[in-house]
C-alpha cells in the first residue's frame, strides 16, 4: 500500500484486496466508509 495513501485510496485498495483475498484486515473506517457508501464487503461462502 502506498504510504501517504488517501481514505479514497485506502478504500479502494480494500476493496480489491478482498475480492482477491477474503482475509479479514478491512479496518473499521475502512468499513464504514463502504457502509456510507453503500458498499457491502464481499464475504466468503463459508462465513
Ligand atoms: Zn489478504
Amino acid at each position: 500500500m502506498l504510504r501517504n495513501a488517501t481514505l479514497e485510496e485506502r478504500i479502494a485498495w480494500h476493496i480489491a484486496h478482498a475480492q482477491g483475498c477474503g482475509c479479514r484486515n478491512m479496518p473499521e473506517i475502512v468499513k464504514r466508509a463502504l457502509a456510507e457508501r453503500g458498499i457491502e464487503p464481499s464475504r466468503r461462502p463459508t462465513d
